[in-house]
């Protein structure tokens, strides 16, 4: 079942969010070669308490998984794709790109965003892989317009993808997200126009593509959340809250 939010509940969404956005930001800045995983989520966890927010990922377990997640923040290095625990034995190294993803609850109502940086220089093709996952999300968010359908989203991020030849990884998708971590609908990075379920202003959902330079396949880790590219490639992973209004999409993590 899909969850409508209130103007209200947008309202709130929207204020988490630009303080989500502003501590990505912030992490951002925090990354570079010799900083641990943990240090990032030590930082992000601290923030989340200046604005009295608390971090959504904490404690929440995922279908599937056998104990609750135990940090605030993701932290997926290269080949890892999304959902690496941050340790305090996770040392980012210069050429390094790392991908944080931090979830955010304010008021009872939860935002979801993710960035991937680099940790110092990278090569030209690591930052055309970047650059193409978050031109991949930007075209998924115009996708999502009222009247619209999950699949138009996933065929925008799929269509303008193929050409640059990188892997999409497909077993894992956006969602709706405001009440809980995630929430119907799911939303794949790949798709066919007018499929699937319909867009509708009130609708809340994270649209993020996990692109690859190898295939698209997938694996996870013994850890029970860490998800890895099968082929050991490099992989780059950008998410956005959006809500669906009557006027379009409108990005609440900014
Ligand atoms: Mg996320
Ligand atoms: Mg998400």
């Amino acid at each position: 079942m899909v969850n409508i939010k209130t103007k209200e509940e947008i309202d709130i969404l929207r204020e988490a969010g630009k303080v989500h956005a502003f501590i990505l930001q912030t992490l951002q800045e925090a990354v570079q070669p010799g900083v641990s995983a943990m240090e990032l989520d030590t930082l992000a966890r601290a923030m989340l308490e200046e604005y009295g927010m608390r971090p959504a990922f904490y404690n929440y377990t995922p279908e599937g998984v056998s104990y609750p997640y135990p940090a605030a923040l993701c932290v997926s290095v290269n080949d890892e794709v999304v959902h690496g625990i941050p340790l305090e034995d996770i040392i980012l190294e210069e050429g390094d790109i790392v991908s944080l993803d931090l979830g955010v609850e304010h008021k009872n109502l939860i935002t979801d965003s993710a960035i991937t940086v680099p940790v110092g220089f990278v090569s030209e093709k690591v930052e055309a892989l970047l650059k193409a996952t978050k031109k991949a999300l930007e075209k998924g968010i115009e996708a999502a317009q009222p009247g619209n359908t999950v699949g138009d989203i996933g065929h925008a991020i799929e269509s303008f993808v193929k050409p640059h030849g990188y892997g999409i990884v497909k077993i894992l998708a956006g969602h709706g997200v405001g009440y809980s971590v995630h929430e119907d609908p799911y939303i794949p990075n790949y798709g066919k126009p007018g499929t699937g379920e319909k867009l509708v202003p009130g609708m809340v959902i994270a649209i993020e593509p996990m692109l690859t330079l190898g295939g698209d396949e997938v694996a996870v880790t013994e850890d029970e959340y860490t998800y890895v590219t099968y082929d050991g490639s490099l992989s780059a992973h950008f998410e956005h809250t959006v809500a669906i209004t009557e006027q379009g999409p409108v990005i609440l993590t900014k």
